[in-house]
């Protein structure tokens, strides 16, 4: 009888390990198995089969095989592993994520009767093929062979064509592709598309598909009746063999790191997949990341850019209104200029997105008397105001209550709403455009599966001549007849405590910006904001992201910041604070006793302190050797005292230090 070395699905540090059972001589790697674990059965997955027995061990045979294919490919296998290596996270954890539980379950237990493969729709329009201008072409050129290609290419420049034409190409070459975009732009408009062009050969993975849909597209994809994976980041674990491309559009894209774990980052993940199958991986972005920008000018990456819009319209004109010269009146939100443009732009039967990064009506309620802000009761967070349905929210942990009408300190009945966001800005141009279409699009109007969709829909069909929202309305859309792009809050997001602040809001105001002016009609820019002499606005008007980058580059050098060092953050949290604190206090002493040379910075209760009724402390580790920090980390997760009190995370390359 052969030997499996098997992961139990046991969620515990100390079983992060390989067990070894006896199994039956079909079973091979990659097969689920159950196995007896203590007094436990618990499931198992086959990492690896060895002939010989291990010495000194009893070696019990597993209760069951499940199912009757292998569930985890090789390649899954081996990227799991790689994983555990990388991110410090456990092999069931990693297992876990390149074979998501609803398939495992379905291949494990096929149901009865066959369900039939249900198509992802999109907006069921006409897809017109556009010849590609020669900027395109010399991109589409660059994207053969092994090796990463960064294509910085302006808003409009066209992008998407790119990826069509070469993945067309792959796939004519019998080979498949991967297409990966942020979960917001991920739009019926954006799949219409590649299943526009591609039809059957198309499978999408997003997060709102039912499990039911997702096993069918995993499935169509694993028995080659799909060859191109278009989704979210999941989906850079499509169960493909012979890739021949791999594309991440808006690369920068925060959504691209997983913050669970294992807290991966596509990007990452994307470049392991590329190497192994030697085929080409495309970074597409108007406003790449720092780390890949720099990449590219080290020569690590070819560097193709597009710095023209496809069809030779002018990138919109930016400007700033200077907020401490054109304050609006009382609580409102819009300058006379914006208003103004607003109302030019309604005239001319164009349309207009306004974007505000905040969501909700009033930013927290606050009493006038004892100064008291009203605070999320899990969280140190201060609650936001909502009017539909009135109530305060939290938008950490989702907690909701009654608006109080009263001061819970000193009594004082005249609470009163500060600031404001998306609910209130929309209030706002319904009043003051009183003939204008308004829809407002953020996380509150676009629940459910189809929200998103409809409001976009709408919009494209010119049944709004408004379209505000949060940063979902800065990303990817394109209609031509949005002549005016307004930013209420432009500053918001400079100050908070991170060094990648400043690279994230020009990206943020780059992208926005792109929406407008990219059909017949100029396009014009508007960003408000009171901290206006802030370097990051003359970045924007001169559309000179490169400049940004350039300087950017220095500072990070200058304080070691990545991408010229890597860095690694363990947190720690629980229910008791003085129980976190010293977790986190003992987990620092002991990688400091251990590794004397080690840069390590805290610990210290984290910016956000407290989560969902948790305490929340952190520190991070510094270094040139990324496996050197993950493998700290990992040894210190092992040796830390176990405590059902106190929960770990380690993030490596983290993307949000808060
Ligand atoms: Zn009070
Ligand atoms: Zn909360």
């Amino acid at each position: 009888m052969p030997y499996a070395q098997v992961v139990v699905d046991f969620p515990q540090r100390w079983a992060d390990q390989l067990f070894t059972y006896e199994v039956p001589e079909e079973v091979g790697p990659g097969r689920a198995v159950l196995v007896p674990f203590g007094q436990r059965q618990l499931r198992g997955y086959v990492a690896s089969i060895s002939l010989e027995p291990p010495a000194d061990v009893v070696v019990k045979p597993v209760l069951e095989v499940l199912g009757d294919e292998q569930v985890w490919p090789f390649e899954m296998i081996e990227l799991a592993s790689w994983m555990c290596d990388l991110y410090a996270c456990t092999l069931v954890d990693a297992f876990q994520a390149v074979v998501p539980p609803t398939v495992v379950r379905r291949l494990i237990k096929p149901p009865k009767a066959r369900k039939r493969k249900k198509g992802v729709q999109g907006l069921g329009e006409s897809v017109v093929r556009h010849d590609l201008n020669p900027a395109q072409c010399s991109a589409l050129e660059s994207m053969v062979g092994p090796g990463t290609v960064l294509l910085e290419g302006v808003t409009g420049s066209g992008k998407t064509e790119v990826y069509l034409a070469a993945v067309e190409r792959v796939l004519a070459r019998g080979q498949t592709a991967i297409v990966l975009v942020p979960e917001v732009s991920l739009t019926p408009q954006a799949i219409d598309r590649y299943q526009g062009r591609l039809g059957e050969q198309v499978a999408v993975l997003h997060s709102r598909l039912t499990d039911a849909e997702r096993t069918a597209q995993w499935l169509a994809l694993r028995r080659g009746q799909a060859q191109l994976a278009l989704g979210t980041r999941s989906a850079i674990f499509a169960p493909l063999e012979n890739l021949g491309l791999i594309v991440i559009d808006e690369e920068h894209d925060s959504s691209y790191k997983q913050d669970s774990a294992p807290r991966y980052h596509a990007r990452q993940v994307a470049a392991w997949r590329a190497q192994r199958h030697r085929c080409t991986l495309v970074l597409g972005s108007a406003t790449p990341c720092l780390e890949s920008f720099v990449a590219a000018r080290a020569g690590r990456y070819a560097h193709v850019t597009m710095r023209d819009r496809a069809a030779q319209q002018a990138l919109p004109k930016v400007e700033l209104i200077d907020l401490r010269r054109h304050r609006p009146r009382g609580r409102d939100d819009l300058s006379a200029p914006l208003l103004a443009a607003m109302q030019t732009t309604l005239e001319a039967g164009q349309q207009t997105v306004l974007l505000y990064n905040r969501r909700g009506f009033a930013r927290y309620l606050q009493c006038p008397d004892c100064g008291k802000v009203v605070h999320c009761p899990h969280c140190s967070i201060s609650l936001t105001v909502h009017r539909r349905p009135p109530e305060l929210q939290c938008h950490y942990c989702g907690h909701r209550q009654p608006i109080l009408d009263s001061c819970r300190d000193c009594g004082s009945v005249s609470l009163r709403e500060c600031g404001s966001g998306t609910e209130k800005l929309f209030e706002e141009v319904q009043q003051k455009l009183p003939s204008a279409r308004v829809l407002r699009m953020d996380r509150d109007t676009t629940g459910g599966a189809t929200g998103h969709a409809d409001i976009l829909r709408e919009f494209a069909h010119g049944g709004a001549d408004v379209l505000l929202g949060t940063q979902m309305v800065s990303k990817g859309l394109d209609f031509p007849s949005v002549t005016l792009v307004g930013v209420v809050g432009a500053d918001q997001g400079l100050h908070v405590p991170d060094f990648r602040a400043s690279e994230r809001v020009l990206q943020m105001l780059i992208q926005v910006a792109g929406r407008a002016g990219r059909g017949q009609w100029p396009g014009r820019v508007l960003m408000q904001a009171r901290d206006a002499e802030n370097p990051v606005f003359d970045y924007a008007r001169r559309h000179d992201y490169v400049g940004f980058l350039e300087q950017e580059m220095e500072m990070r050098k200058a304080l070691l910041y990545p991408p010229y060092a890597r860095l690694a953050r363990l947190i720690v949290s629980g229910e008791e604070e003085g129980e976190v604190e010293n977790s986190a206090r003992q987990a620092a002493a002991w990688v400091l006793e251990k590794y004397p040379r080690i840069l390590l910075l805290g610990p210290s209760a984290c910016p956000l302190e407290k989560i969902q009724g948790n305490y929340r402390w952190h520190f991070l580790l510094k270094g040139k050797q990324v496996k050197e920090l993950a493998e700290i980390l990992r040894n210190a997760l092992r040796q830390c005292k176990r405590s059902s009190k106190v929960r770990w995370a380690a993030d490596i390359d983290p993307q949000s230090i808060l």
